[in-house]
């Protein structure tokens, strides 16, 4: 998905679920890490982070772009935009918004999937990728290498 696609998704939505234009940019942005998203009160663009394509479905993205269209058009009527006020709350569950923008996957998460140990000594030998236990042997102490 463009930064193009992404614009015309949250236009979409807005019209759809909030009845209102959205008349700003949405954008990825790669420099956001701990969120999915993020509504810019300064300029009113809402940013969102191209994890949120890679490490979750459609349905996740469309929850946090309605959770920032959710700041957005509080925001710019006035009224309670922030997380804690009741309006805010009211307008999210209205339209099925994502409570929290989902944290990305760290990555270690996937850095290791094969978890090989000696058979012998028991050193450890994590794998990101499966391998053919026949070819190697234990560095330390030459035994086989076995997965744990
Ligand atoms: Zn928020
Ligand atoms: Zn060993």
């Amino acid at each position: 998905m463009t930064d193009i696609e992404l614009q015309a998704l949250v236009q979409q939505i807005s019209q759809r679920d909030f009845h209102q234009p959205f008349l700003h940019r949405a954008y990825f942005n790669a420099r956001l890490r701990s969120t999915g998203g993020r509504y810019q009160l300064q300029n009113h663009n809402i940013d969102i982070n191209p994890k949120m394509l890679t490490d979750f479905d459609e349905a996740t993205l469309i929850g946090v772009i309605k959770h920032e269209l959710c700041h957005y058009h509080l925001h710019l009527a006035g009224r309670g935009y922030q997380h804690r006020d009741a309006e805010f709350k009211q307008l999210l569950a209205a339209v099925g918004g994502s409570r929290y923008a989902p944290a990305p996957k760290k990555r270690t998460v996937q850095a290791v999937r094969y978890h090989y140990v000696c058979a012998n000594c028991g050193q450890a030998y994590p794998r990101k990728r499966r391998m053919d236990t026949r070819r190697y042997r234990c560095s330390r102490c030459g035994g086989p290498i076995k997965l744990a």
